[in-house]
């Protein structure tokens, strides 16, 4: 069975992981990674949620309006509003699944603080508009949300950099993983420095039962993501068996993970650095799979295929479709797992609706969330080719 994501973990990976710790495990991961995104700073944290709190809190902003977009993941809007701030929801565009940064300007109020603009599914946030309004708004904090598409590139230039930091998630559904764990990066030594203050403050030392709790997680995402096993945890989890690994949030709740405020581990951070040094050939496979989908699908009139945008790093391929739950059931018979990743407009969730920044219409967002399928993106040219079978319902 071709599975919707698998993360990209061979022996260096366990080798990393088993290897002892070090004291400065974590310290050489923010280099790293500072070093590849080409930023001054990078600040760890044990998710990209607990970073984006507490960036904002390093801000300065408390009871402020962020701006976020309608379509992106929950735990998004759950750190603005754990920072004691309001997300303000705005609409997506048509284009690129993007924030629709003219809806973005309009919802500025004398009371906002800062705008995350997000590069879901890994597509470069337009940076010419996003400046613009910058320059019009200058006392505005743009965070950009690279948990998607980390260094895509708008015209050449890294999104990452273009605003005064930057959020990254770790998770192993992301291009590449530390387990868990998340990653703020600025330019800006300031907020650099009061981001590791605060740090220092919050977030507990990890405990040594988290570091074998993750251990023993990488550990099992082996054996899970083998070919062979996959039928069997794709059976587990469509009866729900498998919701307490794989299902990130509850519909009615703002909350976060228990231990969200105890520290990066050790074994995290090594596992990060091994993926840091495959982080460009990942994206490269992903660019040539999504030219690859792009050509073999084109013919399918049912289905509305995603935007092929230079620079874009394809965290997910997305095509659209009227009937996701049929096109999932065919494929999966054919051996191929779909994904539905985004399959909720964030303020039409139980959680948000009713609140202050609930209140615009966000129609394209709820379209999007009913319609878009992923294809496998990480099996490689042969997981594609049985994609494109399953969805064509030719022989590969
Ligand atoms: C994964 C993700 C994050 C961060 O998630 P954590 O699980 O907190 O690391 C942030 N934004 C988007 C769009 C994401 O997909």
């Amino acid at each position: 069975m071709i599975p919707r994501l698998k993360p990209q973990l061979d022996w260096r990976e366990l080798a990393a992981a088993l290897r002892p710790p070090r004291s400065d495990d974590v310290a050489r991961f923010e280099r790293a990674f500072a070093r590849e995104m080409g930023q001054r700073h990078a600040v760890a944290f044990p998710y990209g949620r607990t970073g984006l709190a507490l960036l904002l809190e390093a801000m300065g902003l408390r009871n402020a309006e962020v701006i976020c977009p309608a379509y992106t993941c929950v735990v998004v809007p759950h750190a603005i509003v754990v920072s004691g701030n309001e997300p303000v929801f705005v609409d997506s565009s048509e284009a690129d699944f993007n924030m629709d940064l003219d809806l973005a300007e309009a919802a500025i109020s004398p009371r906002t603080g800062a705008l995350v603009a997000t590069s879901i599914f890994g597509y470069p946030v337009d940076l010419e508009k996003l400046e613009a309004i910058r320059s019009r708004h200058p006392a505005l904090r743009v965070i950009q949300d690279c948990a998607h598409s980390f260094a895509a590139e708008w015209r050449g230039r890294a999104v990452q950099r273009a605003g005064d930091a930057a959020i990254f998630g770790l998770n192993i559904s992301k291009l590449i993983t530390s387990i868990f764990g998340g990653m703020v990066t600025t330019d800006d030594e300031v907020l650099a420095a009061r981001l590791r203050d605060l740090r220092r403050q919050r977030v507990r030392a990890p405990s040594l039962a988290k570091s074998v709790r993750r251990l023993l997680y990488i550990l099992a995402v082996y054996p899970t993501f083998w070919g062979p096993a996959y039928g069997l945890v794709n059976r587990l989890e469509r009866r729900g068996l498998l919701d307490r690994f794989v299902k990130y949030y509850d519909d009615a709740a703002i909350d976060m993970p228990a231990d969200y405020l105890e520290g990066l581990t050790a074994v995290e951070a090594r596992v990060g650095i091994a993926q840091l040094r495959k982080y460009r050939g990942i994206v490269a496979r992903r660019r040539s799979i999504a030219e690859f989908y792009g050509e073999r699908l084109a013919t399918l009139e049912w289905l509305q295929l995603p935007p092929r945008i230079e620079g874009a790093t394809y965290s997910h391929y997305v095509p659209r479709v009227k009937d996701r739950g049929a096109v999932m059931t065919q494929a999966l018979e054919a051996g191929v797992q779909l994904g539905e990743i985004i399959e909720y407009s964030v303020p039409e969730m139980a959680a948000y609706r009713g609140r202050a920044g609930a209140s615009r219409p966000c129609p394209v967002a709820g379209q999007m969330a009913r319609s878009t399928i992923n294809l496998p993106v990480c099996g490689g040219l042969a997981g594609a080719s049985r994609t494109v079978a399953a969805l064509t319902g030719r022989r590969p």
